[in-house]
């Protein structure tokens, strides 16, 4: 439990998928960065199933002496997400940083991050000031950020880039989430207390191809949009409704048409015909909005996440020593 805001110890988690050609670099850059901090560090590498040298060259790191670094090696490629949370399993600090290894989140930032969280805020995340992505990737996450302010209440500009600080009690709390795909920073933030967010430079990618296909980034956003909300579901009963409501005035406007204008309305015309399909076809929407309902609720009782998370729990001196006493016993 934190009732010290102070941070000593700063882990860096790095999910690394065939980055060979940026890997010495990155080490270099993310280690004297790490080490201009005056506070205990550790480098965390997670090498996710790379198909090239990265394993190798992480072990190289790792066993070099005092050079700080952990390795993790997986034994195939899980993705991104998965990897990261690989990493927050074995951390010890009191602020987690993430980074990509392709050298884009500029390891230089680092400090930054550390300053603003020691300002008091358990999740900082990054705007980048200068986007190296093509606009195809820029407009589908200026949507994102819309959907996911209103869904988890949490105001952040920029869920795109990775480098990021977490306090660890959010990592704790990530931790204890089961399900198998997710979307960190937007978890996160179901965990955080107080977010802020620093402008970063952004660079393109130093080396190498980005590892999400278009397919890929297909799935990643429905991670993010399954993570956050299972509000899709609901809507499909919402549409139907509508549907069914359309097809019921039709319907009522036809029948009165017929009361005044008499038989020429509304009998062989494809109008009738309308009101009824609109009718059954909401109707159908409205029935399987009812099974969205309940796979929505088996879906978070699936996931299992903690219902909710306690930071920390305030008593005075005396009373926090007997409660301690009891605990032990
Ligand atoms: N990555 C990973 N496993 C994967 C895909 C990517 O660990 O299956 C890592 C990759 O090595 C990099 C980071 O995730 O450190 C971001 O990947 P990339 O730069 O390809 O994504 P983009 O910047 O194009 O979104
Ligand atoms: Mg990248």
């Amino acid at each position: 439990m934190k009732h010290n805001q102070s941070i000593d110890f700063v882990s860096i988690v790095i999910p690394v998928y065939n980055e060979e050609a940026t890997l010495p670099e990155l080490l270099r850059r993310t280690l004297t960065a790490a080490n201009s901090m005056n506070k205990h560090f550790e480098l965390i590498l997670i090498d996710d199933g790379s198909r090239d040298k990265s394993a190798e060259l992480i072990e190289a790191a790792a066993a070099e002496q005092d050079s700080h670094v952990v390795g993790i090696i997986l034994n195939r490629n899980y993705g991104q997400h998965s990897a990261i949370m690989a990493g927050f399993e074995h951390v010890r600090g009191d602020l987690i940083i993430t980074l990509d290894a392709d050298l884009q989140n500029p390891p230089e930032e680092i400090p930054n991050l550390v300053a603003k969280a020691e300002e008091g805020f358990d999740s900082v995340g990054t705007v980048r000031r200068n986007r190296q992505d093509s606009r195809l990737r820029r407009y589908p996450s200026k949507l994102i950020n819309k959907l996911v302010k209103r869904s988890t209440g949490v105001e952040m500009n920029d869920y795109g880039c990775m480098l990021r600080a977490y306090r660890r009690h959010v990592v704790d709390a990530m931790l204890e989430c089961h399900e198998r795909s997710t979307f960190i920073p937007i978890l996160a933030n179901g965990f955080a207390r107080n977010t802020a967010e620093i402008d970063v430079h952004h660079d393109e990618r130093a080396a190498g191809e980005s590892k999400y296909s278009f397919l890929s980034l297909i799935n990643l956003m429905f991670d993010l949009l399954t993570s956050m909300t299972t509000a899709p579901l609901r809507m499909l009963s919402i549409v139907g409704g509508g549907i069914a409501a359309i097809g019921l005035l039709l319907a009522t406007f036809l029948m009165i048409l017929r009361v005044i204008y008499g038989a020429a309305w509304g009998v062989d015309g494809v109008f009738p015909l309308f009101s009824v399909l609109f009718i059954f076809i909401g109707a159908q929407f409205v029935g399987l909005g009812l099974l969205g309902e309940y796979i929505g609720r088996i879906y978070s009782d699936v996931r299992a996440r903690p219902r909710y998370y306690v930071q920390d729990i305030l008593v005075g001196e005396a009373t926090k020593d007997a409660r301690e006493s009891d605990e032990n016993k």
